[in-house]
Parts: structure tokens; sequence; C-alpha cells
């Protein structure tokens, strides 16, 4: 359980960064070539390399070459970021503040690595953040694969497991596409990690996922690289309780470093890592219970580290405790308790929860191994006490990760309903615009069918009433022809018969009509019928009705006249025929025509009696010679 998997994974990402400082890449063939070869020196000399990248840099700004300085500067960000993190920090901040590099995804990033060095995980975040989303926007491949890498460790550190995994897995397939296999390494090892975790306990993915880099440590001859896999596969079966297993990738994990120790000229890091690899495998050994071998395990790497890392406190303690468990196991309560002890007497003071758990945890064991009930009661009470501290400590953080995956829930939220309303806003301006557009073609079709029906109407007015009044005037004469007259008779008969008032009626014929046609032809008898009819209707008052009733007859109704006025009319009609010019027209032809006067007489009870006793009297004029006028008998 306690087998150091931070300080591996630790130390595992020291080495998988190195690449990372070389994150941009838009750089030309020489100076990416250059920039390698400087990236794979400072493993060694950072110094030397940091000396370099500042020489290249102030070419690149004689040159005035902004994309290379951008690159060469970013490069010395990661290396100062890995080594000194405040001058990675006044690096990036100098550079950031010019204009031209004020967006620039790489070097925000390698900032917000710097600041996580500094323990400022919010500001961290932020640049991560910064860095997804410009990379993003500005299609920059290796900078977005970088920045989603460390944003998606940011969240696993703040417990958001399941958008840490999504970061890291979003961010392996961009490097698998970008074919760059050191990231690769590096991006798989900390998903494999996160599934191994103790809350996450994915432990097959962890595994797969193990494997998977470690198939790329191989390919990339990576020994170190294979060594802390082996040794995280061991830890993950070892927390799965699968013993043989843990025990067999621990014994790889120790035969690689041998290897190293053999093929390196001065490993990195070699004796503590192998000091941590015994321990560990020390421990399986012992729950395995070989006693002797786990026990001489942990003395040599208790020995190594009190004299080579005398000042790592922790880690002696560690070890101390892990010798201490394996003695309560070999039955050795005394011995046992001596280590436990000298553990406690470290992670007392220092209030670290989980190691005062397992310590009095294993004290209460070995107390009971001594019988001794008292002091196993009271360690039994120091491990609740941190059991319950631990429990607390669980809560905290899940309230924490709650919180914080609400606020990040509400802020999503949030942001989709402003998305939403801004859409919904956007289709009410849409359709505002489509029912206005609608309204104005409606409008507008409106318009045009008013004006259309309007001149349908007027020309239909204006062709009904010709049709009107073709249908009432004769043609030749434009006079009201017999059914128009006949109707207005009618009326004014019905009327005079109401009011008692006086109404005379004037049958009138053209004399010897059928003459003038037979001598001067039958377009002169049209000419004569014309002015007949014009003469006629000339010489009426305007109350009085003329109709051509016939075809040189017609009618004259007379309204309020007594059979005097009509006769008086009558005359004036038959002078007014007498005096038509006839100049134009061939010599001797004189119309005249003959009357008939009637007057609507109380024993006259129908127009047509009324008619009948015009028409005799016009046969009287006739027969007594034309061209008078008669009065009804
Ligand atoms: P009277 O004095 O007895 O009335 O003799 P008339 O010839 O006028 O009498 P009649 O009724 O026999 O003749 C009427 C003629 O009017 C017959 C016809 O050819 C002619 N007429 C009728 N309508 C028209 C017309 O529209 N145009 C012309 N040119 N002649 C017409
Ligand atoms: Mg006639
Ligand atoms: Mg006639």
């Amino acid at each position: 359980m306690f087998n150091f998997p931070v300080f591996r994974a630790m130390a595992a990402r020291a080495v998988l960064m190195a690449p990372l400082w070389f994150a941009a890449g838009s750089a030309h063939a020489d100076l990416a070539q250059q920039l390698a070869a400087i990236d794979r020196e400072a493993e060694r000399d950072v110094p030397g390399a940091l000396a370099k990248l500042e020489t290249l840099a102030a070419e690149a700004r004689v040159r005035r070459a902004d994309a290379d300085y951008r690159e060469i500067q970013t490069a010395r960000c990661w290396i100062l970021g890995y080594t000194d993190a405040a001058g990675a920090l006044a690096l990036a901040t100098t550079e950031i503040a010019k204009p031209v590099f004020r967006d620039d995804a790489s070097l925000h990033v390698c900032r917000g690595y710097a600041y996580e060095q500094l323990q400022r995980n919010e500001d961290a975040l932020a640049e991560y953040e910064f860095g997804v989303e410009q990379a993003g926007r500005m299609h920059d491949q290796k900078a977005l694969a970088r920045a989603l890498a460390l944003r998606g460790e940011q969240r696993y550190v703040r417990g958001l497991y399941a958008d840490a995994i999504a970061d890291l897995k979003a961010s392996y397939e961009l490097e698998r596409a970008l074919d760059d296999a050191s990231h690769q390494r590096y991006v798989l090892n900390a998903l494999a990690n996160l599934y191994a975790d103790p809350e996450v306990r994915d432990f097959d993915n962890a595994i797969e996922t193990y494997r998977k880099l470690l198939a790329a440590n191989e390919a990339a001859g990576n020994v170190r690289g294979q060594a802390t896999t082996h040794f995280n596969i061991a830890s993950t079966y070892e927390n799965q309780g699968r013993l043989p297993l843990a025990r067999r990738h621990f014994e790889l994990a120790l035969a690689l470093e041998a290897q190293r120790a053999a093929a390196e000229h001065s490993p990195v890091d070699l004796e503590a890592d192998l000091a941590n690899d015994k321990r560990a495998y020390a421990v399986v050994l012992s729950k395995m219970g070989e006693h002797a071998k786990a026990l001489a395990m942990l003395d040599a790497v208790l020995a190594t580290l009190q004299s080579r890392y005398a000042s790592d406190k922790t880690a002696i303690a560690a070890a101390r405790l892990s010798r201490g468990a394996a003695y309560r196991r070999a039955g050795r309560h005394a011995d046992a308790l001596a280590d436990l002890d000298a553990a406690l007497l470290h992670f007392g003071p220092i209030h670290n929860i989980r190691f005062l758990k397992k310590i009095q945890e294993e004290r209460a064991a070995a107390f009971g191994q001594a019988g001794d009930w008292r002091n196993a009661f009271s360690a039994q009470q120091g491990m609740l006490e941190a059991q319950q501290a631990i429990d607390k400590q669980k809560l905290d953080e899940r309230t924490t990760r709650l919180r914080i995956q609400f606020q990040s829930e509400q802020a999503r939220l949030r942001n989709a309903e402003l998305q939403h309303q801004n859409i919904l806003q956007l289709r009410d301006l849409e359709s505002t615009a489509r029912v206005r557009r609608w309204q104005a073609a409606a409008l507008a079709a409106s318009l045009a069918l008013i004006v259309l029906l309007s001149v349908l109407v007027v020309r239909q007015r204006r062709f009904s009433r010709k049709m009107r009044d073709l249908a009432l005037t004769d043609e030749l004469t434009r006079l009201p022809n017999r059914r128009h007259f006949m109707a207005v008779a009618n009326d004014a008969f019905a009327r005079a018969g109401k009011s008692r008032s006086r109404l005379s009626l004037a049958g009138l014929d053209i004399d010897y009509f059928k003459r003038i046609n037979d001598r001067y032809g039958h377009a002169v008898g049209d000419i004569v019928l014309q002015r007949v009819a014009h003469v006629l209707r000339s010489a009426l008052r305007p109350g009085d009705t003329i109709g051509r009733v016939g075809g040189e007859e017609f009618l004259c109704l007379l309204p309020g006249a007594s059979e005097q006025d009509a006769l008086q009319v009558a005359e004036r009609l038959r002078q007014a025929v007498l005096d038509i010019d006839c100049s134009d027209l061939p010599a001797g032809l004189a119309p005249s025509i003959s009357i008939g006067v009637t007057e609507n007489i109380p024993e006259v009870d129908s127009l047509d009696l009324l008619c009948q006793r015009a028409d005799h009297a016009l046969y009287r004029a006739k027969d007594k010679g034309r061209n008078r006028v008669e009065l009804a008998a």
C-alpha cells in the first residue's frame, strides 16, 4: 500500500517532461535540429543548454525572426520550468507582455507549467485553459495536445477524474496523430496513474495502459521508463491483492535498474530508484511470508538511505514503517515496535494522517502480539482517529470536488443557457424579419391586387354601363329604345296615377319615309332619322322623354303636361322637323312628321290604352294629310 507510486510518478514525469520543452515546433528544420540537440544535452547540462539557447535567442532577435525567437524562448521556458520555475515564470511573462506573443498558446502553457511548479495551481489551470482554447482557435495541434495533457493532470489533482481522463485521452490521440512517441509515453503514464488511483480504482484499464506504455518504452529503448512502468504495474497488482503478479513486476523493475546500472555512465537517481524498488519489493515478499528475504532487503534499503539520503527523513521514516510491518508479520513485535515508534516520531509532528493510520494499525497488531492490550487499545484509538481524519479529509475533498464540479457544471449550464438564449433571440430576430418581409410582400401584393381590382371594377362598371346603355339605347339615333322607353313610361304612368298629376303622351311618325329610302337610298334615310331624332330631343324639356319605338316611329312622354300643353309641344316638334337643315342632302328632301297627342284622363287605366289612343290620333293626322298634329278623341 505504501509503495510511493507518487514519488515514482513524479520521477517518471521529470524524465518524460524533457521533450515537452520543444512544444511548439514551427521552427525551420535547422533550428528544430539545433533545439533537439540542446534538448538531449539539457538532461545532463542544464546551464550549458540554457546558455546555448540564450545565444540562439540573441541571433534570432538580430535577424528579427519572430517565430524562431518565440520557439527558442519557449524551449528556454520549459527547461527553466523544470529547474528554476521562478525564472521560467519571469521569462514567459516578459515574452507574453510583448504584443506579438500576447496570445501565444505555447508560451501561456509553459507559464502554466511554471505556476504549477510554484504550487500556484489555480493560475496554472487558467493558463492551461487559455492554452487549450487558443491552440484550438489557431489549429496548433502540438500546443493543444500539450495543454490538454497538463490540464488533464490539473483536473486530476482537483478530483475531476472523468474530465481528466477525457483530456488525457484527447491529448493521447493528438500525440498519436503528431507521431510524437515521447509525448505519447508521457500522456499514457499520466492516464495509467489516474486509472490506478485509489479513488478511481479502474485497475484493469490501468494495467492495460501501463502495458501500452511499457511497449512504447521498449520501442524507444527507454530502460528507466520500462523500470518505472513495471514498478507501477506491480503496485497496481499489489493494490488488487494479486501478490505473485506484483512480485514478478517488481523483479522485472529491479532487473531493469540493474541493467541501467551496468549500461549508463552515471544514471540519474538510480540509487534512489533502486532503494524504492527494493523497499516495495520487500513489502510484497513480506506479505507473501518470505520474511527473512524481506527483512534483509529492507535492512539494505535503510542502510542506503541513511548513508546516501540522510536528509530525506520522510523516505527513511517510510522505510522504517515498511520494515516495522515486515517484523510484525514475522512475529518479531519488539523489533516491529522500535521501527514503528521511530516512524511515528517523524509522521506524528508533520501530521501525515495516511502514514499515521498505517503506523497505528501496525502498532496495535504488534502490541496485540505482545499481549499488551492497554497499548494495543490506545494504538487502535490512534488508528481510528487517523481514519476519522482521513474520512473528514476525504469528505472535504469530496465537497471541494463536488463544489468544483458543481461550479463548472453551473458555468457550463449558464453558458448553455446563454447560448440557448442567443439562439432564441437570433431565431426571434430572424422570424420577426421574416414576418416583416412577408408582411411587406403581402402588403405589396394586396396593393397590387387592390389596384388591379379597382381597374377591373372601373372597367367592369364602364363595360356594364356600356352594355346597359347598349341594351337601352337605340344605336342609330342614340335615343332610348322601345324597352327603355316603356320602362320609363310605366314608372311615370304609375307615379302620375298615385299623385293624380297630369301626364300626356305623343306618338310621332315620319311622313313618307319609305319614299325617302326609295328615292335617296337607305343611307340618306338613316341620316334623316338621326337628324329628326336630334331635333326632337333638342326641342323637348329636360323632364320629357322621347324614345324610338319603331323604324321611323317615336313616342314622347310629357309628365305634368295637359292636353293643351301637349298640343303646343307637339306643334313645336313638328315645326322643328320642318326646320331641319337639309342643304347638304339631295335637293327636294324635306322631312316632316305627323303627331297624335293624348292626355292621361281618368278613363284610361293602362299605359297600353294610352298608347293606343296616341296611335289613333296619329293615324288621324296621317289620314288628314300628314305633317300635322291631332288630338285623341
Ligand atoms: P307614312 O307617311 O304613311 O308613314 O308612309 P311611310 O312610307 O313612312 O310608311 P311605312 O310604314 O310604310 O314605311 C316605313 C318605312 O321606314 C319602311 C322601312 O323601310 C323604313 N324604315 C324603317 N326603319 C328604317 C331605318 O332604320 N332606316 C331607314 N333608312 N329606313 C327605315
Ligand atoms: Mg311608320
Ligand atoms: Mg312613316
